[in-house]
């Protein structure tokens, strides 16, 4: 792993930095390229445009490790309220939530509950509701909800992680329940002891992990794969994996972030793939956004632009 990438997903965790960056304007300038806006309806907004391109949003409220219940109620009201925004604005839209942000550190039963109340809402709407993964330390956790609320609703998914060794032994033990599975690289900072260190082996995991979902004889409806990453090379060689075995199209979607490789999503939206785009809005961006600079250390001079800009 890059020196850079290291210090900005140790920043991420920083609360003097966030408190400073969060008030700075070539910052907020910067992050304004992956967020449409901190509101709910600049969320709402950008889902009604990307729906003009065909392609269908998920929306999440930036926000994570909250400290008290009454916190988590909020978020799981604001989500509430989400839920039937999407619905009365008739958008093709889901919503994702980070565990954490549903009180998991400070009681699991607590966050469950949470989450039972959004997956119920979820389900009336006939939506799939999103279970982001965070660091390492929530993954048995994160997993434990999951199974509680994937016997509750089939309209649940979970965010698995490439970079893990363990996910290969988590997936094979997951698959036999007919899951709905976001692959994802993996975005925060963990020991070389538990995830592979190297891009290359972390893209070969994602390979060999997304055409293990894809083969998984449980479709016609039971597995679903969202092919979450913007690596071209992976897309192209999982399209090829899905052409050669006749993978039925119910079977997976693509899914990217707002503001990322926004011509490939309009590609492949064009082409008659589904995909789906995940808009984060909020306050609480900073450590989301040191991780989006993270993943691409380019993106430090989109930032410095602004700074020169700014002057
Ligand atoms: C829909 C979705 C949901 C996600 N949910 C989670 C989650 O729950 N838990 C989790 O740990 N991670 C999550 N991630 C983040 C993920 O783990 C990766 O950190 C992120 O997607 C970058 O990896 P990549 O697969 O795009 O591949 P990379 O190899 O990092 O990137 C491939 C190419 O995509 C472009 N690109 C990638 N990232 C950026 C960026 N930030 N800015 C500009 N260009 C970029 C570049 O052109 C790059 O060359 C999610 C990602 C997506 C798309």
């Amino acid at each position: 792993m890059s020196i850079i990438r290291r210090v900005l997903l140790g920043a991420s965790g920083n609360a003097w930095l966030r408190e400073r960056a969060t008030r700075t304007p070539f910052v907020m300038r910067s992050v304004s390229r992956f967020m449409p806006g901190e509101r709910i309806d600049d969320a709402i907004d950008a889902a009604r445009r990307e729906q003009t391109h065909g392609i269908g949003a998920i929306l999440t409220h930036l926000g994570e490790n909250l400290k008290t219940a009454a916190e988590a109620d909020q978020v799981t009201r604001h989500y509430l309220e989400v839920l039937d925004r999407i619905d009365a604005a008739g958008l093709d839209a889901q919503i994702s939530i980070k565990p954490t942000q549903l009180g998991l550190d400070l009681d699991p039963e607590l966050c469950y509950r949470n989450l039972q109340r959004l997956l119920d809402r979820s389900g009336e709407r006939h939506r799939v509701l999103w279970m982001d993964m965070e660091s390492a330390a929530y993954v048995d956790a994160t997993l434990a909800l999951f199974r509680r609320a994937r016997e509750r609703s089939p309209l649940v998914g979970v965010a698995l992680q490439a970079y893990l060794y363990r996910t290969e032994r988590d997936l094979e033990a997951l698959l036999p329940l007919g899951v709905t599975i976001r692959l994802v690289k993996g975005a925060y900072l963990e020991s070389p002891r538990i995830a592979y260190p190297k891009k290359a082996d972390v893209d070969e995991n994602y390979y060999r992990l997304a055409c293990r979902i894809l083969d998984e004889p449980g479709h016609g409806g039971a597995t679903l794969l969202h092919i979450a990453t913007h690596d071209s090379t992976l897309i192209d060689r999982l399209a090829e994996h899905i052409d050669t075995r006749h993978v039925p199209a119910s079977a997976y979607e693509y899914a990217m972030l707002y503001g990322i490789r926004q011509p490939l999503q309009q590609r492949l939206a064009a082409s008659g793939r589904r995909v789906r785009v995940l808009i984060s809005y909020g306050e609480y961006w900073f450590p989301w956004y040191m991780r989006r600079l993270a993943e691409r250390p380019a993106n430090l001079l989109f930032v410095f632009k602004n700074v020169l800009s700014a002057r």
